[in-house]
């Protein structure tokens, strides 16, 4: 293994993870510095679709991954009284080779963890960045909040949509709050009749009380999260820490209108409990001039350069496409010249897909309120074409060589 290159990742996230395992398959050595004791155990299940199992597959965790998730091949779209009027795709073995997949992101990380270990990469949890000290044209150093300090080839900020490392980049950039707040709970498939017919993940929308999302998790589709997202305010942490604490509160924002759709939506809502109750606000990031600095030595990539809308069911599959194409494009990076040039063509790369996916993901998010909240709803509804292989089977290969013959 060639080990001329270092790169120092920050975050253990699912973008810090990838990165490093695709940096190792590109012959290039990186150490993960994560601020928490442990794996962060946040979001529940995320949806996998085809272009980030690819991924998996080249890193050589597709397999075990497969098989800890549930598989589903669209999400379905049904009105208020159970009426089928729109799929949404998001994997099919047929089309693309790869189903969608639902999988705790906690297993992933596992899984991810794991297979860090059984390659040598070295993982040090308790790490908080700080601050950047120093960038030359061939070197950067850090400190960390402990005091200790590092030095790499590079450095990656992959900690995430509040990210430190994009501060020195972007001074005073702030995620923007979409007003939007995600509210969630899981309970036993065991306690709803699913309706004859239906196939799951399902959307359920309603004109006057918006939509109950309810997705089977599991690889054996025995757990089920429902789902319905609300207009609010922006709070911060403590503010956002008393809204999840309020759980009779959340499930009774999630009982509220339950009565005017299908009967499973009823029985979901009245079998959920306290400790499964999970909040979700969304925010967005700005789009940034720049994911690098100017020397080419420190990057952003993951959420902490551009979350996108959650609507899309992307931001872990785009996250897991940064990070590999980072690093095809860092290996066919010789030069310390031609960094710049090269990842500022990355950037530019990943970015058109990003807008693509934004305008995507803003349709998404109209369909799923009420059209009260949403003026126009109807228009953007009836105006998408929703065909996704554009997204779902890139060839990631190929788009790197199209991206450095530019
Ligand atoms: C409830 C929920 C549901 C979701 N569902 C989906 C879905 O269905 N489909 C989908 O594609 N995406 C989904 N997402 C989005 C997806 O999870 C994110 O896009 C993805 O996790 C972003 O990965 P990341 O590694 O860039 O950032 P993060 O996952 O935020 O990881 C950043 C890491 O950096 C660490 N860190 C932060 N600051 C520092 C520091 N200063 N020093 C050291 N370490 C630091 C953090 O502790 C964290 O471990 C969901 C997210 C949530 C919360």
């Amino acid at each position: 293994m060639a080990t001329q290159k270092n790169i120092a990742i920050i975050g253990a996230g699912l973008s810090g993870l990838v990165l490093a395992l695709s940096l190792h398959q590109q012959g290039i050595a990186s150490q993960v510095y994560e601020v928490r004791d442990a794996p962060l155990d946040i979001g529940g299940a995320i949806t996998l679709s085809p272009n980030a199992l690819k991924i998996l597959k080249k890193l050589g965790i597709y397999e075990p991954v497969l098989r800890e998730g549930y598989q589903c091949e669209a999400f379905h779209f049904r009105t208020q009284d159970g009426q089928p009027f729109d799929d949404y795709e998001i994997g099919s073995v047929e089309k693309y080779g790869y189903p969608g997949l639902r999988i705790y992101r906690k297993v992933l990380i596992r899984e991810l963890q794991a297979e860090c270990r059984k390659k040598g990469i070295q993982v040090t949890f308790g790490k908080k960045f700080a601050r950047i000290l120093s960038e030359s044209d061939t070197a950067v150093t850090w400190e960390f909040e402990d005091g200790t300090r590092g030095e790499a080839d590079s450095l990656v900020g992959a900690d995430g949509i509040h990210s430190r490392v994009r501060s020195y980049l972007h001074p005073g950039l702030e995620p923007d709050f979409m007003n939007v707040l995600a509210i969630g709970a899981a309970i036993p498939t065991s306690r709803v009749q699913l309706p004859h017919g239906w196939t799951f993940p399902v959307t359920i929308m309603s004109q006057c009380h918006g939509a109950y999302i309810l997705a089977p998790n599991l690889s054996d589709g025995s757990e089920l999260v429902i789902v319905k997202q609300r207009r609010i305010e922006e709070h911060d942490r403590a503010g956002w820490k008393k809204i999840l604490d309020d759980k009779e509160g959340n499930i009774a924002f999630l009982r509220e209108g339950a009565g005017a759709f299908p009967d499973v939506v009823s029985q979901a809502v009245e079998a959920i409990t306290p400790d499964s109750v999970m909040i979700w606000p969304f925010y967005q990031v700005p789009k940034m001039d720049r994911w690098t600095s100017a020397r080419g030595r420190v990057s952003i990539l993951g959420d902490a350069a551009h979350a996108i809308p959650p609507s899309s069911g992307q931001g872990a599959n785009q996250v897991f496409e940064d990070a590999y194409t980072f690093a095809l494009m860092r290996a066919r990076c010789q030069e310390a010249t031609t960094l710049t040039s090269v990842l500022s063509k990355w950037q530019r790369g990943r970015q058109e897909r990003i807008d693509r996916l934004i305008v995507l993901a803003r349709q998404m998010n109209v369909r799923r309120l009420p059209e009260s909240s949403n003026p126009g709803a109807e228009e953007v509804i009836g105006g998408e074409d929703f065909n996704m292989g554009w997204l779902l089977n890139p060839d990631l290969e190929k788009m790197v060589d199209e991206w450095l013959a530019m």
